[in-house]
């Protein structure tokens, strides 16, 4: 894109200096012009005191000094009859136009030449302040303001074991190379995006002291063929230059991606060939005494050209993995350390309810929380901040302006409230966190569980639960208002695809048996090769089973719904009001509903309404 732009602005000059020339050129001829019979009647009359000739044309001057031009068909001709009048003849060989044209093309040329040096030389220039070459690595040195050590990487233990080895080679490769051994070049980082691999490979550089080079994968693939592996070999060299070293290659299935793979970047295929075969050379080729480590990252090892994963290429691979709660409460108290907040906030309880976050996430989410609390003039950011910043990410921006009709609110709130008393009231399940019926983002309403540890296997009965919470939403409305709405299409959806996983991938169905009918990554609903591969049989016996399993959740959802109908209407009624239960509120409702019932037994009238509960609202 740059170079098509500096192209149009190259254009741009040619078309006005050129224009610019030229007007010049017709200005110098915008002399006052005589026919030749006219021109002749002059030179008669001894009015002509100069001439110059050009060519064919004529440029006099009168005994006034004022300029004339003509055109001569003969102007050899002429001559004696200058002669004869006592004219002065200043004559020119006809080049002029020759040079005008040459000037018309030169020029162009010239300045598309100056412009280009004076880019090319800015360019380097910034480059020698970075001390590298027409390339777009970013060099951070060693000792540099924004080191990044260990320190800074949290929550992956494992890794970071492993990589202090590489630090060690770094620091005294002697030590390892006078016993004979060979230090590793290249190693592979691969994971999800936002683990942590860039901070990881500077961490390593921050530790061991030596310089950086980054490069993204992306960048090697230009326009224009050639240029990716120049930019290779450039980087290599300089990098040997200043060994020991790291060279980072972010995103490197941008170059090394396999046929067909279609990497990130755009680009032709050869180009993306060479700037490859280009990488594979330079790491072949470095002997053993440079100690540059080729530190490269990916989140899609799967299409990486196997050529790069030969032994002392990128032979090492390294999965860097999203963190377990453990990790993301290390994480949050890394970034933790640059904010102010109140003192004993339970980082814990916040660690937990970010299942699945990366590292990536999590420090935005600190920082997230720093904005909020900073809008809203605190000094210290507090776990309401954590919270408000947590289902931001989560749910999208609180859609505060989005009306929703009384009717329809209590459809939700009775949505909401069906998914909430199944979470409280199935065993084998994660405790409920918080309901709320605040539209944001796409959802009207969300229900959420934390769960206390991070699983990793899931039992088929836990499996079944979530199928029946997921339920929930709808039998709550079928149960309360006997209606069905559009609000349960998301619950069906996932509902669906746990079932389908659990009778096509993980073998829980008795009839079906323990088969995984899913191959490779693809999830069976979008394997249609897997569809074609299984015979219609099978596919009408899973089908049955889907449904089958769904519909007995279903009817668990809708028979504990139907007991705990008080319950469930006296929920949804307080959630209108008060938008947001967590748990212990939840819980509280629960008591006092209770109470009712039975004093309504007991007495048989209705018993007094529970208070409405005031809560500490949540959000900001
Ligand atoms: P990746 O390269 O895997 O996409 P990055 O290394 O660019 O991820 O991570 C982005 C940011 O997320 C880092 O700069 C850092 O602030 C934060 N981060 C990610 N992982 C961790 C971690 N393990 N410990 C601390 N901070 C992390
Ligand atoms: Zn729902």
């Amino acid at each position: 894109m740059g170079t098509f732009i500096r192209g149009l602005f190259v254009f741009f000059i040619i078309v006005i200096v050129g224009g610019v020339i030229a007007l010049f050129w017709n200005l110098e001829h915008k002399l006052p012009s005589l026919s030749y019979n006219e021109f002749l009647v002059m030179l008669d009359s001894k009015e002509v005191v100069e001439v110059h000739v050009k060519g064919g044309s004529i440029i006099l001057t009168d005994a006034t000094g004022r300029k004339v031009t003509t055109f001569a068909p003969d102007v050899q001709a002429l001559v004696p009859r200058f002669i004869e009048k006592n004219v002065v003849i200043y004559g020119e060989a006809d080049k002029t136009p020759f040079i005008v044209n040459l000037a018309m093309v030169g020029i162009p040329i010239l300045v598309v030449f100056i412009i280009w040096f004076f880019v090319a030389g800015r360019q380097s220039r910034k480059d020698e302040s970075s001390e590298f070459g027409k390339d777009k690595a970013i060099k951070f040195s060693s000792g540099s303001k924004g080191q990044v050590t260990f320190r800074d990487v949290a929550g992956i233990p494992e890794v970071k074991e492993e990589l202090l080895e590489i630090v060690d080679f770094l620091q005294r490769p002697k030590k390892y190379s006078k016993l004979g051994a060979i230090i590793p070049k290249g190693i592979l980082f691969q994971g999800p995006p936002g683990t942590g691999k860039t901070l990881l490979a500077r961490a390593i550089a921050g530790e061991a002291g030596v310089p950086f080079y980054s490069i993204s994968g992306s960048d090697f693939v230009e326009m224009f063929v050639g240029v990716g592996a120049s930019r290779v070999r450039d980087l290599f060299r300089e990098a040997k230059k200043h060994a020991p070293c790291i060279i980072f290659i972010d995103e490197i299935d941008a170059v090394g991606g396999h046929r067909g793979g279609g990497g990130a970047a755009g680009g032709g295929q050869d180009e993306r060939g060479q700037t490859l075969n280009a990488l594979l050379v330079e790491m072949d080729g470095f002997g053993t005494d440079e100690t540059v480590i080729v530190l490269a990252a990916t989140n899609r090892p799967d299409i990486l050209d196997t050529a790069l994963l030969r032994p002392r290429r990128f032979d090492r691979q390294i999965t860097v993995l999203p963190p377990d709660v453990k990790g993301r409460l290390q994480i949050i108290e890394v970034h933790a350390r640059r904010i102010r907040m109140v003192e004993n906030l339970d980082l814990e309880h916040l660690a937990r309810s970010t299942p699945g976050f990366t590292g990536a996430e999590l420090a935005s989410l600190v920082n997230e929380a720093a904005l909020i609390a900073g809008r809203a003039e605190k000094d210290a950011i507090d776990m309401s901040d954590f919270e408000a910043a947590k289902d931001r990410m989560l749910m999208g921006v609180e859609r505060k302006n989005f009306v929703i009709g009384e009717k329809d609110r209590r459809t939700l709130a009775i949505h909401e409230a069906g998914h909430a008393i199944l979470a409280r009231f199935l065993p084998e399940t994660d405790p409920l966190h918080k309901i709320t019926i605040i539209p944001r983002g796409r959802a009207m309403g969300h229900t959420q569980q934390m769960p206390l540890h991070d699983r990793q296997v899931y039992s088929k009965e836990y499996l079944l639960n979530r199928i029946t919470i997921f339920m929930g939403g709808r039998a709550a409305e079928e149960v309360a208002l006997n209606q069905k709405t559009t609000g349960a299409e998301d619950d069906f959806q996932q509902a669906m695809e746990i079932a389908t996983n659990m009778i096509c991938k993980w073998g829980m169905d008795d009839v079906i048996g323990p088969l995984s009918l899913a191959r490779g990554d693809q999830g069976f609903l979008s394997g249609g090769s897997m569809m074609a591969a299984m015979s219609e049989e099978t596919a009408r016996r899973i089908d049955g089973k889907i449904k089958s399993m769904i519909d007995s959740c279903y009817e668990k959802a809708k028979s504990i719904l139907s007991r705990e109908k008080d319950f469930l209407e006296h929920l949804a009624e307080i959630l209108l009001k008060e938008e947001v239960l967590d748990r212990e509120e939840m819980e509280i409702i629960f008591e006092c509903t209770q109470k009712r019932m039975r004093e309504k037994k007991a007495t048989g009238e209705e018993g007094n309404a529970c208070p409405a509960i005031v809560t500490e609202n949540f959000e900001v």
